[in-house]
């Protein structure tokens, strides 16, 4: 029986084996399964790389794996060796793994035609994991302008000058903005005291976009919305990045309906 996962540490309150059940019974892909795999990072490797004997086709990797998965791996896409992370393996027939990076075409898939960034001022704030696949997938989606910024600018500085767009103390007026930070996650109230943002900046005309998904919405995207903003909720960056994930192990097309109904998200540009 076909076998896929999560690998992650903590991982209790993944989202992503909900989703991808969901997924696989919509695909009609009887006797698959998806489950937790909770690995502390000293266990990484060893586990993951008995996975493929123990039936398992692919995983998914969070934090704090991301690198690690790049490191194991025995081949890797673009995506994932310019990023520096992988957040998927897929197990190869012959036992070789291949590490990619689907948070990067699933920022792009969520933002759809409509806001395709190309030609695009984009704003993206923050410079962890997340902002690094942002600026990635941005760039090479044709961008005109990325702007980063991050709290401590010198992570932010280092970003840019590895992957490309530019480093910003002041954020610039921009189109597109996307939240790679993780404020608003624990504290909804301290968004606009952690991020360099007016709600008053966010109007009619741009779209928002927050990494961050909780249970009632963002507080960065009420405020968006309220002012007339197309808004992009973290939970529909999550079934675009499992979507893609899924194309990858199974070779059929995510039902992303029944995915985005499991995770709750609502298609809200
Ligand atoms: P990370 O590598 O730990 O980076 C965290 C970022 O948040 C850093 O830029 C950090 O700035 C900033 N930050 C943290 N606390 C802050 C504060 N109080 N004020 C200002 N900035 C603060 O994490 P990540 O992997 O990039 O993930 C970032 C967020 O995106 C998380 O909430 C994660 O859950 C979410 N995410 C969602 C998806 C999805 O599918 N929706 C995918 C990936 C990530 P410093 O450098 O100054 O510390």
């Amino acid at each position: 029986m076909p076998r896929l996962g999560v690998c992650g540490w903590p991982v209790a309150h993944s989202r992503s084996p909900a989703m991808h059940e969901a997924a696989l019974a919509a695909a009609g892909l009887e006797g698959w399964s998806y489950q937790l795999l909770p690995l502390p990072p000293e266990l990484f490797a060893e586990t993951v790389r008995a996975l493929p004997a123990a039936g398992f086709r692919g995983v998914n990797v969070t934090i704090p794996h991301k690198h690690a998965a790049l490191a194991l791996a025995d081949s890797a896409s673009a995506a994932a060796r310019e990023i520096g992370a992988a957040n998927t393996l897929t197990f190869e027939r012959d036992g070789a793994i291949n590490a990619d990076n689907t948070d990067a075409p699933g920022l792009i898939a969520a933002l759809g035609e409509r806001w395709d960034p190309a030609g695009r001022r984009v704003l993206v704030l923050g410079a962890g994991g997340a902002a690094r696949a942002a600026v990635w997938a941005l760039l090479r989606a044709g961008a005109a302008d990325v702007a980063v910024w991050n709290r401590t600018a010198e992570r932010a500085r280092a970003l840019t000058g590895e992957l490309g767009g530019r480093a910003v103390e002041e954020p610039p007026p921009a189109e597109i903005v996307v939240n790679c930070t993780s404020v608003g996650l624990a504290d909804r109230d301290a968004t606009f005291k952690a991020l360099p943002l007016q709600a008053d900046s966010l109007g009619a005309g741009s779209c928002v976009v927050d990494m961050v998904y909780r249970d009632g919405g963002t507080r960065l995207l009420e405020a968006a919305r309220t002012r007339g903003a197309d808004v992009i909720d973290g939970l529909e960056i999550l079934v675009a990045q499992g979507a893609a994930s899924f194309e990858r192990w199974t070779g059929r097309t995510a039902p992303r309906e029944a995915m985005r109904a499991a995770v709750g998200a609502i298609a809200s540009t």
